[in-house]
Order: structure tokens, then sequence, then C-alpha cells
């Protein structure tokens, strides 16, 4: 049987970390670093998830900001707002839930942010930054990923990564930062022929399709270390009533039994999301003060 991946403790231990160097920058610089978080209409899911974000920064001791819109809220206005955002000395970190209402263009408004305080990492310098290297902010969900590979595995070099998925969230900065571990990355999407087979040759395997529980135990090489970033809410039967349930993308029972590792659906990855937007938080105020804190992913 596979070891299971704790991310909610790993993510309870790096809340630690962050409050602890949170309360040093008080106390040498007089800083406490602060989160915007904006959103913009009233869907069900991303209201949960922002306010847990909040929550979770007042936590750690940050200030947290919260901006909440309505769903006919003019692109102008939004603009204005994430302008003063960037004005705002005290605000770090600036984070605008997605999806945005339709008449909104994601990206023009993900582009304004100021990119020293995209600490979703989804501007595209940070996105530039990222594929050459250079040190912006790395989107939370992946980051968190490796930080969990790392602290399993050691040193990733040299081993064979499969992710399943390219979105501009997930996939692509996931391959990248397993190509900057030395990893040795194919990235696998709905065009992929024989996936299957793609699969089995992983020591690697992250799996972000959005489809529940589509990677099966007989794809996954004996002993690789699973990723499973997906979360999908399915119907499922009990005494003849029906309940919902959270899964993941990975078949877990049948995968769980050939792995060498892997993060379970909840407990794994989701909770690693928001640890590190708060860290990423906390390197983009030490960074306003000149201090750039250790490389993030160890
Ligand atoms: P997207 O829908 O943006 O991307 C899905 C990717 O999977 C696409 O690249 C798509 O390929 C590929 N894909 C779809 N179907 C298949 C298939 N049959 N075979 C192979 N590849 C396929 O999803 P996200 O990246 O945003 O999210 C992926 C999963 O991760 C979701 O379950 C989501 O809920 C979860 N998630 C979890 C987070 C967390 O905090 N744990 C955070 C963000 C996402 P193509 O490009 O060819 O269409």
């Amino acid at each position: 049987m596979a070891t299971i991946i704790d991310g909610k403790a790993f993510a309870a231990k790096l809340r630690v970390k962050v409050k602890g160097l949170s309360d040093e920058l008080k106390a040498s610089h007089n800083v406490t670093p602060g989160l915007a978080v904006v959103i913009v209409g009233e869907d069900p899911a991303s209201q949960v998830y922002v306010r847990s974000k909040g929550k979770q920064a007042t936590e750690v001791g940050f200030n947290s900001y919260e901006h909440k819109l309505p769903a006919t809220t003019e692109r102008d206005e939004l603009v204005a707002l994430i302008d003063n955002l960037n004005a705002d000395d005290n605000v770090h970190g600036i984070l605008v839930q997605l999806p945005l209402p339709k008449h909104i263009a994601e990206e023009e408004i993900i582009n304004r942010i100021d990119a020293s305080k995209d600490v979703d990492g989804f501007h595209i310098v940070n996105s530039g930054l990222l594929a050459t290297g250079g040190k912006g902010f790395v989107p939370c969900t992946p980051l968190g990923c490796t930080m969990l590979l790392k602290d399993h595995l050691g040193d990733l070099s040299g081993l064979n990564a499969v992710v399943v998925g390219r979105s501009n969230i997930v996939g692509k900065p996931m391959s990248s930062l397993l190509l900057q571990e030395s990893c040795t990355v194919t990235v696998a999407h709905s065009r992929t022929k024989d996936l299957p087979s793609v699969v089995r040759q992983a020591d690697i395997v992250v799996a972000a399709v959005g489809r529940p529980e589509m990677v099966l135990g007989d794809w996954i090489k004996p002993g690789a270390t699973v990723i499973d970033v997906g979360i999908n809410r399915i119907e499922v039967e009990v005494d003849g009533e029906t309940k919902t349930r959270l899964v993941g993308d990975v078949h877990y029972e049948s995968a769980s039994a050939v792995a060498g590792a892997i993060t379970p659906v909840p407990g794994g990855v989701g909770p690693m999301t928001i640890a590190c937007l708060l860290y990423n938080t906390l390197q983009s105020a030490y960074r306003r003060v000149g201090i750039e804190l250790p490389d993030d992913r160890v």
C-alpha cells in the first residue's frame, strides 16, 4: 500500500512557519503582511474559498482586506479598485478570485495587478519569470505540489515526471517547476495518444485534469509518486440515498495499491494551495523591505 502524503499536516506546518516569519518582520521592520482578496459576483464555491483565504490570513497574523463586489460591477470600477490596491503600501498581495463575470476580461484584470503583488502568480510577467527561471511568484497549487514532492522524495533530478493537464494555472507552471528540478518532463493533455502507457513511464505523476477518478491503478508504475490535484464533487448512493463526495482525478483505491506514495483527496494538494498563497504574500512583504526569503520550494 502506498504511503499517504499528508498535505493537510504539511500545510499546517507551513502556516506555523509563515506566522513565525510574519512576526519577525513585524518586530524587525514594523511591517504586517497584507492580503487583499477581490471577489466579483455570488459564485458559492468562490465565496467559500475567499472566506477561507481571509480567515487563514488573519490566523497567521496578516492584515486581510476583503472586497466583495456585485456581479454587475463594470470593468472600469474593478480596474479602479485594482489600481488603488496597487498603490496601497499596506497591501502586499492582491488576489482576484476567478472566475470573473463574463463581461469582464480576466486576462486584462490579472495583468492590471502590479506583478510584485501578484501572489497568485498568474500575471504574464510572473509566468515569464517562472518559464525562464527568474524570481517572481509561482502559482500556489503547483508550488504546493512541488513542496510535497520535495519533502517526500528529496532530490527530484533525473526522475521521469508526467503532468496530465496543460492549464495555465496548474499543468503548465507545474511542468516548469519540475523542469527546474531537473526532472524529464512530459505534459499530457486531451490529444495525447495512449495516455495510460505515457503515465506508466512516470516516476512522478501529477494529475490535473478535472475528470473524476480518470487515472487508474494499472496506469501507474509500481512505486511511483502520485500527486492528485483534482477536486471533483460526485454523487454517490449511500443506503438508497444520493449524497455527494469529493474525489480526485486519480482512482485512489486502485492507484494506492500500486503507487509508492499518493496524495489523498481531500487532505492532499487542496490545503497546500492557501498555505502557499500565504507564503507568497509573506515573500512579497519581505521583498518590500529588501529581503529575499530562502527558496520557497524546500
Ligand atoms: P482545466 O480544465 O483548465 O484543464 C484541464 C486539463 O486537462 C486540460 O489541459 C485538458 O486538455 C486536460 N484533459 C481534459 N480531459 C483530458 C483527458 N481525457 N485526457 C487527458 N487530458 C485531459 O483544469 P485545471 O487545470 O484548472 O484544474 C484541473 C483539476 O485540478 C480540476 O479538478 C480542478 O478542480 C483541480 N484544481 C485544484 C486546485 C487545488 O487547490 N487543489 C486548484 C486548481 C485546480 P486540453 O488542454 O487538451 O483541453
